[in-house]
């Protein structure tokens, strides 16, 4: 299941949320309940979705060919 990254913009903090892909759009509370938040951008590629991609460093330079850089490998 995928993580997304929201912001509170009522208390600024940041959290990560796991839902289906279905509900990413859904609104999500933050952990102190303010409902005012926005979605940030993903940080885990699902699928290949080759569209307008931003040009984003991939934090690992490893080269392995894993994809332990964004801990999806537990
Ligand atoms: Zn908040």
């Amino acid at each position: 299941m995928p993580r997304y990254e929201y912001r509170c913009r009522e208390c600024g903090t940041t959290f990560e949320r796991s839902r289906p892909m279905a509900e990413s759009g859904a609104p999500a509370n933050c952990p102190e309940g303010h409902p005012d938040t926005v979605k940030l951008l993903s940080t885990v590629a699902v699928g290949g979705s080759a569209s307008a991609a931003a040009s984003a460093p991939a934090p690992s330079g490893g080269g392995g060919g894993g994809c332990c850089g964004g801990g999806c490998c537990g």
